[in-house]
């Protein structure tokens, strides 16, 4: 599955209007209607809710509402790893010194008072767009490959940490496919670099299409390498992953004259599962446990699949 990066800073902004009085929702939704497509919600429930299919731009949140209040609604979201970086802003009757402390004790990014002057509100809220913006920027930058838009290296190898911290816990199985293409050197020195990276980019988008659960990634790892993560698949699941993989790009039919099998562009995969434990299995003993499978497709022909079982 494609990994959600952040959407480009041309969209329209989303704000999410937290607040349990419908007239206060209505004066914030005149001031901000024209730059922000706004969205309501009535209470906290509401706005967790939201805040997770939305994925707001922006919150602006109502102190005192009853049931969940803002506070507690701020603590949930920045305590959301996927939510934790939607900027809240408290929108308070009146100055509280106390209250404010609360507010930014649990991550408020401003507070704004009630009745609300139209131009402050304004200047501060764009001031708070443009720094999510900006630190939207920078992690898709850092995060996303700039040739082909899957996920980098570095994604991968936090996203393989992280996956393994749970199975070790879960005592389920993890898998990778390290994949990479055949004869791309040829490639390149018959058809360009440019054609090259076209192809590349081609088949990154094949090869992210086959993934279809929410936790499983596909990077590229450098060059003409990828690799796929796929938390919960056995031996059998990441076979038939990859073995999709191989398909895929050569159904691709990308012209191939240089390649000593079938004229198009193919690959080769090395693949493992494990159930990690504790100790003894790490992103390096599976990271070079594929590598040999890979190095064993490449070597008994290339264009398939090799599998290992740690
Ligand atoms: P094998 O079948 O054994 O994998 O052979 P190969 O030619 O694919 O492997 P080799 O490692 O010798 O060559 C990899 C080539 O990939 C060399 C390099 O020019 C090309 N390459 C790496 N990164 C890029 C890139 O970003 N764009 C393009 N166009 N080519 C790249
Ligand atoms: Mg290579
Ligand atoms: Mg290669």
């Amino acid at each position: 599955m494609r990994h959600r990066f952040t959407a480009p800073a041309s969209q329209r902004p989303k704000m999410l209007i937290v607040d349990d009085q419908p007239i206060n929702i209505r004066i914030l939704y005149e001031l901000f209607r024209i730059d922000f497509d706004v969205y309501m919600a009535g209470s906290g429930m509401e706005a967790m809710e939201k805040c997770a299919s939305l994925l707001p731009d922006l919150v602006l949140l109502d102190v005192v509402m009853p049931g969940m209040d803002g506070f507690e609604v701020c603590r949930q979201l920045k305590a959301t790893p996927s939510l934790a970086a939607i900027p809240v802003i408290f929108i308070t009757a009146n100055y509280d010194e106390k209250e404010e402390v609360n507010g930014f004790l649990v991550g408020a990014a401003d507070f704004i008072h009630k009745p609300v002057n139209a131009v402050i509100t304004r200047a501060r809220i764009h001031n708070q767009l443009l720094l999510k913006r900006q630190a939207d920027t920078l992690r898709t930058l850092a995060l996303q490959d700039g040739l082909t838009g899957i996920a980098n290296r570095r994604l991968f190898e936090d996203s393989l940490n992280a996956a393994m911290l749970q199975a070790i816990r879960d005592q389920t199985p993890l898998a990778i496919a390290l994949i990479d293409v055949d004869f791309f050197k040829q490639y390149n020195d018959h058809y360009g670099h440019q054609a090259g990276d076209e192809c590349l980019r081609r088949i990154a988008d094949a090869l992210d299409g086959v993934l279809a659960r929410p936790y499983d990634l596909m990077a590229r790892y450098g060059g003409e390498e990828f690799v796929a993560l796929a938390p919960g698949a056995d031996g059998s699941g990441i076979l038939l992953l990859a073995q999709t993989m191989v398909e895929r790009v050569r159904e691709l039919q990308i012209e191939h004259q240089r390649s000593s099998i079938g004229g198009v562009v193919t690959i080769s995969a090395g693949a493992v599962s494990v159930i990690p434990e504790r100790g003894v299995t790490n992103a390096q003993v599976m990271l070079g446990a594929a590598d040999e499978q890979l190095y064993l497709a490449k070597s008994s022909g290339r264009a398939r699949v090799c599998l290992g079982i740690l």
